[in-house]
């Protein structure tokens, strides 16, 4: 088996995972809001799911 040369830098590996990052999958638009809300669930934003108001004025009375 192959055995590294040398052991690879702080920095060396640093700078290799600059490119490793998360990526957040399955964020849509809400075609009523417009806010960015995960596929397949409920708006948080204004509660609403595949056009009708499924949470009745959701954030309406807790964001005054
Ligand atoms: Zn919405």
């Amino acid at each position: 088996m192959a055995v590294p040369f040398r052991r690879t830098s702080k920095t060396a590996k640093r700078l290799r995972r600059t490119h490793f990052k998360l990526n957040v999958t399955g964020l849509v638009s809400c075609p009523h809001c417009g806010a960015m809300v995960e596929s397949h669930h409920v708006c948080p934003v204004c509660g609403y799911y595949d056009g009708k108001e499924v949470i009745h004025h959701a954030n309406k009375s807790e964001k005054k």
